[in-house]
């Protein structure tokens, strides 16, 4: 593959390659990858590179001038068809439990790593494209992703960035010119689809099942080396790795991952694949594959059609599916701690933890200054009980509680737009309603805070502007199509999500009816 200049201002520096062990084969073929934690690999040429979109302002962060955001080469470099200088492109070895179940190697069947570039602000940051062709890791794949889940993933990842969630970014999105067959749901009705490729960033795309593959293996050696290689590189305030660090970094990656299923919880995401390969070590959310954002609050509900049977992996489920991952990860490490005790405490007081932070996320939401304990949790559970009896649509609920009216006379016309079949609730229900608003009105008397302050508390932490399915689906609609207005338009609305944006209040409405069950927007497969 043709390399040019490095035309660009950064500088790669690439230490997971410079520090890990490499697969010693070349041939890019589908194959078992034993001792290495990586393969060196090229992306695949592609017909057509086009640059749909890029996100401007994580390219300045970057260290990208707005002159280098002009060249030419920007779609062909992002895209994998142009090595520049300092690029060493590689796929990662990892494993995973899938669906509960150990899957082996998986490895990055679709991702290619371009290379860690040194940022001024930001350490060391990865470029990862996804969708750019095989590597010895697709197994029977093609190594390939479709306009439809890149959209998903490009817009995803940015709408958990500014809603101040942890998240793998997305710089840009390109189309290859190519097309992609996908049987969207297995079902036997293959189509053509457009081929698309994500660049991804992140400081590590270390996951969880990186460490698992060499301990299932009993290979120590790499599975050290790639516990002191996390720790030095991302988590160096932990000190020299030994025994005792490695029991801390368990416990830094259990608090964090803690706190990011608190905030999964809070705005109503679903991930909807929680394998352990799909875990970051640095808690981001990672690999946005099939999944939804919850409009009428439900804790059963998955996006995932392949998980619509177990519900594994739905939104209730979620912080105790991180807690397994979290044991599994502690398994995968035991035999550089060989002893259990800290690692069982530090799962043991995860749930102590959640519990904690939960109560305290609803306080937040409920826009309560401080936690009466006992009393308030029980407030918190009986909104939970009630939303989910009828279907009530979360971040409306949560974002026109901020701004109720003290007169009882008021509520119903002020909760309407809240409720999906709001013409057929039952006396019953509504008389329970009205009961918890009045607690909940009582209760706010207990608070010091002015009521323009609880807005504003309550406002910060309740998002108005989430990427609806069916939002998502419509953008994805028109860009099939050619027009990538809609693509654009998101990715501002949602840069700002806890803002009023009056001219953007079309996005914020609730899910109209005809997109209850259409495909694409409450059902999706893994197919991507
Ligand atoms: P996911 O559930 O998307 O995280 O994928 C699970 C595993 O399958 C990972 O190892 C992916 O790299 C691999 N994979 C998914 N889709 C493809 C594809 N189209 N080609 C090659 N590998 C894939
Ligand atoms: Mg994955």
């Amino acid at each position: 593959m043709a390399k040019i200049r490095n035309n660009y201002n950064f500088q790669f520096n690439n230490q997971f390659i410079l520090q890990l062990p490499a697969d010693l084969e070349s041939e890019n073929i589908s194959r078992q990858v034993e001792g290495a934690a990586f393969s060196f690999v090229s992306p695949q040429k592609t017909q057509n590179p086009l640059l749909v979109s890029i996100n401007h302002q994580l390219a300045l962060e970057l260290g990208f001038t707005l002159e280098e955001l002009q060249l030419k080469d920007l779609a062909t470099f992002l895209s994998g068809n142009r090595l520049i200088d300092g690029m060493k492109p590689y796929a990662m070895n990892y494993g995973g439990h899938q669906f509960g179940q150990w899957a082996g190697q998986l490895g990055d069947g679709r991702a290619i790593n371009l290379g860690q570039i040194q940022t001024k602000k930001h350490g060391l940051k990865t470029l990862q494209l996804k969708g750019s062709g095989r590597t010895p890791y697709s197994r029977h794949a093609d190594g390939l992703a479709v306009l439809r889940s890149s959209i998903r993933e490009f817009l995803c990842s940015e709408a958990m960035f500014h809603l101040g969630i942890p998240t793998t970014r997305a710089l840009s999105l390109c189309l290859t010119g190519d097309k992609v067959t996908r049987d969207m749901f297995y079902d036997g009705n293959p189509k053509q689809e457009l081929g698309a490729v994500v660049c991804r960033v992140s400081s590590s795309f270390i996951r969880f099942g990186s460490f698992q593959l060499p301990a299932m293996r009993g290979d120590n050696k790499l599975l050290k080396q790639l516990v002191d290689f996390s720790i030095e590189q991302d988590f160096p305030h932990l000190g020299e790795p030994s025994v005792a660090v490695y029991i801390k970094w368990f416990q830094e990656i259990s608090e964090k991952t803690c706190k990011l299923m608190i905030d999964w919880m809070r705005v109503g995401f679903v991930h909807g694949v929680m394998n352990t390969d799909n875990m970051s070590i640095l808690s981001e959310t990672i690999d946005y594959g099939p999944y939804g954002w919850i409009d009428a609050f439900d804790l059963k509900w998955t996006p995932n059609t392949t998980d619509a049977q177990g519900k594994r992996y739905c939104f209730g489920a979620q912080p105790e599916v991180a807690q397994w991952n979290l044991f599994q990860l502690g398994n995968a490490i035991y035999s550089l701690i060989e002893d259990a005790e800290p690692l069982n405490k530090i799962l043991n007081d995860y749930a102590l933890k959640y519990e904690n932070l939960w109560l305290s996320m609803m306080q937040s939401k409920l826009g309560l200054d401080e936690l009466i304990e006992n009393n308030d949790a029980d407030l918190f559970h009986r909104l939970e009980k009630l939303m989910s009896e009828e279907e009530v649509d979360m971040t409306i609920f949560y974002r026109v509680l901020s701004s109720f009216p003290e007169q009882p006379s008021l509520w119903l016309a002020h909760f309407k737009e809240c409720f999906y079949d709001e013409g057929n609730l039952s006396d019953d229900y509504l008389a329970k309603f009205f009961q918890w608003l009045n607690d909940y009105q009582n209760r706010l008397v207990k608070n010091f805070s002015t009521a323009y302050e609880r807005k504003n508390l309550m406002d910060g932490v309740n998002p108005k502007f989430v990427l609806r399915n069916y939002l998502a689906q419509q953008a994805i609609e028109k860009a099939e199509q050619g027009d990538y207005s809609m693509v654009d338009e998101l990715l501002q609305v949602l840069q700002s999500p806890y803002s009023e944006q009056k001219e953007f209040e079309h996005f914020a409405i609730k899910r109209p009816e005809w997109a209850k069950n259409k495909a694409g927007c409450s059902m999706l497969s893994c197919s991507s």
